[in-house]
């Protein structure tokens, strides 16, 4: 293939908000180009909870059912527990949407998914083990990207680019667009537990609060996925004190799991994940837009990332479809894009500052475990009748709805026995 493409768009990464808006984008025969680094999706500790908002959009293109069928584990609910006892922080069954759940579906698999049904379209093209290095900018507008393939260099030229390239993107500050830090104060330690057939099963995602200690579990089936918050910058402090009082506090705050603890053996079982949270002032250059965790990486805290980028993608497609084919993107149609999507990434992050500040205070070696959490974001919220209805929907889906444009709906492929699968 020659390295010179040319292209109505150009996707830089193909994560859930690049191979979404390819997929979109080629449905609706535009010739898009989707460059992703990697040769392959396979990574571990991403986002795998993939909420009713995802779903319910996947369902308006016809793809639910088939997603639906990559895993069977679902999570109905969040709780906290304390000394002083639990919380049910949302019940999604609460929720009016035909997915009252979050299906745990690893990152590899969707994007392996998105990517496969964008192969369908003609007019997709996903080159990977291709890394954008540079954009290409004529009299102040991005006509697209250089990129390294191998020991080939290439280009790729396109009346738009869409910067997708997740959280450390290489072209927002290619483009100079400014970025507002928010400093979320803490970090997080990845690891897995073994799970035993005697283990109680668990359809929630547990957070366990208490003796200094906030940290997070979820029943994969065969293994327990759990995270521990830590105060920023202070994985150095908590590996000096040695993997076995960082196996004691596991065993002192998810007791039902100490007897589990003897598999962390090194701390490379335990992956960290430097928490950032931010957003760009200004998603867009004339020729260019960012969007997904590019555009603003958000804290795992509520598990929101794949959401909003997903959700992004579907905004660039409603706004952008006809502008790309008419090639004619305007700087007014990528402002529509971030206006559209920017107060829902303020507001969310403002609630995942709070409640992480609240996990922190809950934490506390305090007996008030709970009522640490509810003096953090507010007693009265937290005790009006509904408001865990509210909370549910926030985590079901968002702060507001996003649907397909309906020229993008399709209605589910019937397999040619004519079943479901
Ligand atoms: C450890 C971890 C755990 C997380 N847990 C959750 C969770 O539980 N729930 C949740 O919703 N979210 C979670 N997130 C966040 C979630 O994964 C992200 O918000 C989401 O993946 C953002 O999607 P994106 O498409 O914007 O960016 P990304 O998923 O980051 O995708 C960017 C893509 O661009 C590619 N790329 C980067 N630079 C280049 C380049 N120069 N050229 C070509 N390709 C490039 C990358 O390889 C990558 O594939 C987690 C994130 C991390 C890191």
């Amino acid at each position: 293939m020659s390295l010179n493409i040319e292209a109505q768009c150009c996707i830089v990464g193909c994560g859930p908000a690049g191979a979404m808006l390819g997929l979109l984008l080629a449905r609706r025969g535009v010739d898009v180009v989707v460059l992703e680094k990697h040769i392959d999706f396979l990574r571990d500790f991403r986002g795998d909870d993939i909420a009713a908002a995802t779903i319910e959009i996947l369902d308006e293109i016809g793809l639910a059912e088939e997603f639906l069928a990559l895993s069977p584990r679902r999570v109905r609910a969040v709780k906290a527990h304390t000394a002083s006892g639990t919380m049910t922080l949302a019940d999604l069954s609460l929720v009016r949407t035909r997915f009252p759940f979050v299906a745990v579906v690893p990152q590899w698999d969707f994007l392996t998914f998105l990517a496969a049904e964008a192969a369908l379209e003609p007019g997709f093209r996903l080159l990977t083990g291709a890394e954008a290095t540079d954009i290409i900018e004529q009299d102040g507008v991005v006509q697209g990207v250089r990129f390294r393939s191998g020991d080939e260099e290439g280009v790729v030229q396109a009346a738009l680019t869409v910067a997708a390239d997740g959280r450390t993107s290489l072209l927002r500050d290619k483009a100079a667009l400014p970025v507002v830090a928010t400093a979320p104060p803490i970090d997080m330690m990845l690891f897995r537990l073994p799970r035993r057939a005697t283990d109680e099963a668990s359809d929630a995602i547990d957070i366990h609060l208490g003796a200094g200690w906030a940290m997070a579990r979820l029943d994969r089936g065969d293994y327990w996925q759990a995270a521990c918050m830590i105060p920023k910058g202070a994985a150095d402090v908590v590996r000096a004190a040695g993997v076995d009082a960082f196996r004691d506090a596991i065993a002192e705050v998810m007791s039902d799991l100490a007897n589990h603890v003897g598999a962390l053996e090194t701390w490379d079982q335990i992956h960290l994940l430097s928490v950032q949270t931010n957003r760009l002032r200004r998603w867009h250059r004339p020729g260019l837009l960012c969007i997904g965790d590019c555009a603003h990486a958000m804290s795992p805290i509520g598990g929101t990332g794949v959401n909003f980028a997903i959700q992004d993608a579907v905004v660039a497609a409603n706004r952008l479809t006809e502008p790309i084919r008419r090639g004619d993107v305007t700087t007014r149609d990528l402002a529509g894009v971030q206006r559209e999507r920017q107060w829902q990434v303020r507001i969310m992050q403002l609630l995942q500052s709070r409640l992480t500040k609240g996990y922190v205070a809950a934490a506390g070696d305090k007996p008030d475990g709970i009522r640490g959490l509810g003096q953090r974001i507010g007693p009265k919220l937290l005790n009006l009748p509904g408001f865990c209805a509210l909370r549910s929907r926030i985590t079901a889906l968002g702060l507001r709805r996003v649907h397909v444009a309906p020229e993008f709906r399709v209605a589910a492929r019937q397999p040619p026995d004519g079943r479901h699968p």
